[in-house]
């Protein structure tokens, strides 16, 4: 019984909090964490996905993982008010839940075309355009019966399709409006062709850094004086080499975050291995790094102060 009644409260108490969040990014410029988890579901963490709130309306979204579909629907976002949806790599916990989103699409009364944008293909990975073909295309697609989204045809809206070299280490243009830009850089994830993406509003920045490892001084110059960068915090400080050439160690995450003069630093993309080492990862990164730190949890709003 009492299992049952801290189960109720559990439920209670976090609509409340997914209510409270929701308000305060849609009453500010914010970004908003849809999930804080990598590949595992840990703790009921979804996997990677992102908001940028701009005058009360969810703007940007970037990556797409498992799970962030709903917290979309939680977080109160609206398909129809989105500029842009950014996927930073196609490992599965980054872009398994656009199929989920275009779904949703479908019951919009949105028209106007959607910028998206992703990497270069290479190796096992497909890039963007191989992505959005082997879900959307006429003929072999998944989910052909929404290949609307690939011309503008059925009443759906059009995908602009964006790709960008993974290899580039120069800021690429992403979108530009009168308000704010986005960039993205090529980052280092192992095999993986990938994508940092930056958001400039006015003089705040917001930097995400999807998945890449500690070796990339050219995303120290990226990231610099960022009021927010999220960080993917997947792997703890002895980590292996395999699992280091995909995401940086802890004392990494402090340099690249001290390096770039950044403000607030968001850990984000925690893994059973990086959760069950937070308290030394923390200590870790406070030996090197004097900003504010968080720890993301789904729905969680940072507000940016202009
Ligand atoms: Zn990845």
């Amino acid at each position: 019984m009492l299992g049952l009644r801290m189960l109720i409260l559990g439920a209670l108490l976090c609509g409340v909090t997914v209510e409270a969040v929701a308000q305060s990014c849609a009453d500010a410029i914010a970004v908003q964490v849809l999930g804080s988890g990598g590949p595992e579901g840990q703790n009921g963490r979804a996997s990677a996905g992102y908001l940028v709130w701009l005058d009360g309306r969810a703007r940007m979204l970037i990556d797409l993982g498992g799970g962030s579909f709903a917290r979309f629907g939680a977080s109160g976002a609206r398909f129809a008010d989105l500029d842009l949806i950014a996927l930073t790599h196609l490992h599965a916990d980054h872009a398994t839940d656009l199929p989920a989103l275009l779904k949703r699409g479908y019951f919009s009364p949105r028209t106007r075309a959607l910028p998206i944008a992703g990497p270069t293909g290479g190796g096992q990975y497909p890039g963007l355009e191989g992505y959005l073909q082997g879900l959307l295309g006429p003929s072999v697609g998944a989910f052909r019966y929404l290949a609307g989204y690939l011309d503008g045809s059925d009443g759906l809206a059009a995908l602009e399709r964006r790709t960008l070299d993974a290899t580039s280490r120069k800021p690429l243009s992403v979108l530009a409006t009168d308000s704010y830009q986005v960039s993205a850089m090529g980052v280092t994830h192992g095999p993986v062709p990938a994508l940092a993406y930056r958001v400039d509003i006015g003089d705040q920045r917001i930097v995400f850094s999807g998945d890449l490892n500690g070796d990339d001084p050219a995303f120290i110059d990226f990231a610099r004086d960022a009021e927010v960068l999220i960080m993917d915090h997947a792997i703890p400080e002895d980590a292996g080499a395999v699992a280091a050439r995909l995401h940086p160690r802890p004392s990494e995450i402090a340099a690249i975050a001290r390096e770039a003069g950044v403000e607030h630093l968001v850990l984000s993309h925690l893994m059973r291995r990086s959760e069950a080492d937070l308290d030394a990862s923390r200590a870790r990164i406070a030996d090197e790094y004097s900003g504010r730190v968080s720890v993301a949890a789904d729905l969680d709003c940072y507000a940016l102060h202009p």
